[in-house]
């Protein structure tokens, strides 16, 4: 069973793939990139620009307090 991820050839009966530890299961893997797509689209420069303008309030914060 290859990898997909890796493309590391594991034992047929292997559910996850030794190597990088992906499931080899179809359907989990379907579901595993589905995921990457939400995540990609959710980590999208509107999702995580509150954060970067935070954290750099944070850091000109810290720069004033020295
Ligand atoms: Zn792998």
């Amino acid at each position: 069973m290859k990898c997909a991820r890796c493309k590391e050839i594991n034992a047929p009966n292997m559910q996850y793939c030794f190597k990088s530890g992906l499931p080899l299961n179809d359907k989990t893997v379907v579901t595993l990139e589905e995921n990457a797509e939400v995540i990609q689209r959710l980590m999208t420069a509107d999702a995580i620009k509150p954060m970067i303008d935070k954290r750099i309030r944070e850091i000109m914060e810290e720069g004033k307090n020295k």
